[in-house]
């Protein structure tokens, strides 16, 4: 597997966290995606669009052979099949799959836009990118992920929900 992708997934409709397990299911369900590692789960007040509930949100990391106009097909995909509508901007959905960073590289294209353009700017999306992912920098800003994260104001609205190591031990993966 030659590309090393970090993806967010949040949800706040329905069963959140079956949501969240079906989509890393489907998404490592065929031999080109495979789950390396994931963060703890969170919960999260809604940022961007208020008055809707709470989300539980997590990043993974995966190693895959798609290149990244293939991987966001299969995220788009995927949230099709978990019933995703797009009705009200940021406003709730069953599953949204981000593609934060593709290896070092920088795309923009109409469909994609790698890393992720508002990640540095969401606690619910820094906190669990670092609980995995310490070493990363952003392509072409040269400042580390903690940097960005100590800058952000709304952290004390993302509390742990479920976290990986410890008692509430979770696992989503069996690949
Ligand atoms: P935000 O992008 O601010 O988090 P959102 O996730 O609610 O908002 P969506 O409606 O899920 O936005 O996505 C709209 C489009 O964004 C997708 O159809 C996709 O083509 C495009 N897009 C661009 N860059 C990315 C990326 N890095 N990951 C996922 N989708 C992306
Ligand atoms: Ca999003
Ligand atoms: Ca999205």
């Amino acid at each position: 597997m030659e590309n090393t992708a970090f993806i967010a997934l949040g949800s706040n409709m329905g069963n959140r966290y079956d949501n969240i397990l079906y989509a890393i299911k489907k998404l490592t369900s065929h031999s080109d995606i495979k789950l390396v590692n994931y963060s703890s789960i969170y919960e999260t007040d809604p940022v961007g669009y208020e008055d809707q509930d709470l989300f539980l949100n997590m990043v993974i990391e995966v190693a895959t052979d798609l290149d990244a106009h293939e991987l966001l097909d299969r995220c788009l995909n995927t949230e099709l099949e978990l019933g995703r509508k797009r009705e009200i901007k940021w406003g709730p959905r069953t599953i949204d799959l981000d593609i934060l960073i593709f290896n070092q590289e920088n795309i923009e294209t109409e469909k994609l836009i790698v890393p992720h353009p508002r990640m540095h700017e969401r606690a619910f999306v820094m906190i669990p990118l670092l609980e995995i992912n310490h070493e990363s920098r952003l392509p072409l800003k040269d400042k580390p992920l903690e940097a960005w994260l100590n800058e952000l104001p709304d952290k004390e609205g993302v509390r742990i929900w479920k976290r990986k190591n410890g008692e509430d031990v979770f696992e989503p993966i069996e690949s």
